[in-house]
């Protein structure tokens, strides 16, 4: 008791909270923005210790279950220490199936002050259908009771914004962004930022993305519906764009649609698309290649004149063409070691070299973004590596600049208008999720 008070205590000290929600509507132009920010003055500690001594209470946890989960393990893990109730969980088939043992789901427990258990509720998303599932496990009468139950997820828009100091995935988890939309904003802006290889202290994130609740828990990640980065000073900004009469045809409808937009996709806030000829890395941005540092020097390639680019990553990590082309050749070199050549349009050449694993063969087409294999460490490798190089005519260039260069389209005439005006709703988001950051960033 005395323990419990003391927490209560301290967490009534001065804090500030900035949060901003806004929910979806049809017209994003009308959609409310609120910002909350308020300092908490600690009221007098006596008063508050007498209230606490003075009246029972529940106590509200809160967890994700784990995989190597037993009745006894999550209980104790919400303070809880109820024989009775580990007693039902593993005796209970909706608890047996649903709870223990599962991974990752959103817990919450009401618990009296004797830390008797009163009520459990696991809440989570397994298919992308617009619902979740709910067990609620209650204490009724002597005993306790469970139900498992589906209900319909609800949609709405999160801000968030951060600054990177280490790594864009710790910047991400300080503004407690799922890992799902860090990797949707390298996605988004690859082709203009190398995020394996680009980031700078300093550099800033602002991004706005539908979260799917259950009882207004975040339950799944959904889509970044616009994000702004500043990269070593310079600001890109995106925004999710489909026409709104595709994008209110049905699934079903949408194969036989004819416009050239039903999919939808990334633009600058001007109208052009964030698509591009190129992705700036043969990479995929994750929490994996963006934590592996390289532990050699790559000028070690003392064989040639180093022309490539070199990404540190463990040995079978995915390799992506980074345009769509034609495979020109795939399987041993000297140096090289394992090898794919990919040719693309306009006497472009990509080179892929060290692979432990080759996915694809001579003459073979594959389009941006295709597995073509594995990172290795093959051919005259010091450590784990991709050896990256962009040829035009034959000639070396900076995969990056290339990647920048290459062709964008822009938004159709006729969707230019409704274009504008969700262009410019957006930017007012985004000037919002700017000032968020720096409200949690104090
Ligand atoms: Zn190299």
């Amino acid at each position: 008791m005395a323990a419990v008070a003391a927490l209560l205590l301290l967490s009534g000290g001065a804090y500030a909270v900035a949060s901003a929600v806004i929910s979806l509507a049809p017209d994003v132009a009308q959609l409310p923005t609120h910002e909350v920010s308020e300092a908490v003055t600690p009221l007098p500690l006596q008063p508050q210790a007498d209230a606490l001594e003075a009246y029972p209470f529940q106590l509200y946890r809160s967890d994700v279950s784990r995989s190597n989960d037993t009745a006894d393990t999550l209980l104790k893990r919400l303070g809880i220490d109820d024989p009775a109730a580990a007693a039902f969980l593993r005796a209970d088939p909706n608890a047996q199936q649903a709870l223990l043992g599962r991974v990752g789901r959103s817990l919450k427990a009401e618990a009296t002050d004797a830390n008797a258990l009163l009520r459990l509720v696991a809440r989570w998303s397994p298919e992308d259908d617009g619902k979740f599932k709910r067990l609620v496990i209650e204490r009724t009468g002597p005993t306790f009771s469970s139900r498992l139950e589906t209900a319909p997820l609800t949609a709405s828009s999160r801000l968030a914004g951060g600054t990177i100091q280490t790594s864009l995935f710790a910047a991400t988890d300080d503004a407690q962004v799922p890992d799902a939309v860090a990797i949707q904003i390298a996605e988004i802006f690859s082709g203009d930022i190398d995020f394996h290889r680009e980031l700078r202290k300093g550099d800033r994130f602002s991004v706005i993305y539908e979260t799917l609740e259950g009882d207004g828990e975040p339950l799944r990640a959904g889509r970044v519906l616009s994000a702004e980065f500043v990269n070593d000073g310079k600001t890109y900004q995106a925004m999710w764009f489909q026409e709104p009469s595709a994008s209110a045809a049905s699934p079903q409808d949408e194969g036989r649609a004819t416009h050239s937009l039903t999919k939808g996709g990334y633009y600058t806030l001007d109208g052009q698309s964030l698509r591009r000829a190129y992705l700036a890395s043969p990479l995929a941005f994750s929490r994996v290649t963006s934590g592996f540092k390289m532990r050699f020097h790559p000028i070690l390639h003392k064989w040639i004149a180093h022309l490539g680019v070199d990404y540190a990553a463990p040995i079978g990590t995915p390799v992506r063409s980074v345009g769509d082309g034609v495979v020109e050749f795939a399987g041993v070199q000297n140096g090289f070691g394992n090898v794919i050549y990919i040719k693309h349009r306009n006497n472009h050449t990509t080179v892929y070299g060290h692979l432990s694993r080759i996915a694809v063969k001579r003459g073979q087409r594959v389009s941006q973004g295709q597995n073509i294999g594995a990172t290795g460490a093959t051919g005259w490798a010091t450590g784990p590596h991709l050896h990256f190089e962009f040829r035009v005519n034959g000639i070396h260039q900076n995969p990056l600049a290339v990647a920048r260069k290459s062709e964008s389209t822009p938004v159709p005439a006729a969707a230019r208008p409704v274009f504008l005006r969700f262009a410019s709703a957006v930017r007012q988001q985004l000037a919002a999720a700017a000032m968020l950051q720096t409200g949690t960033t104090q």
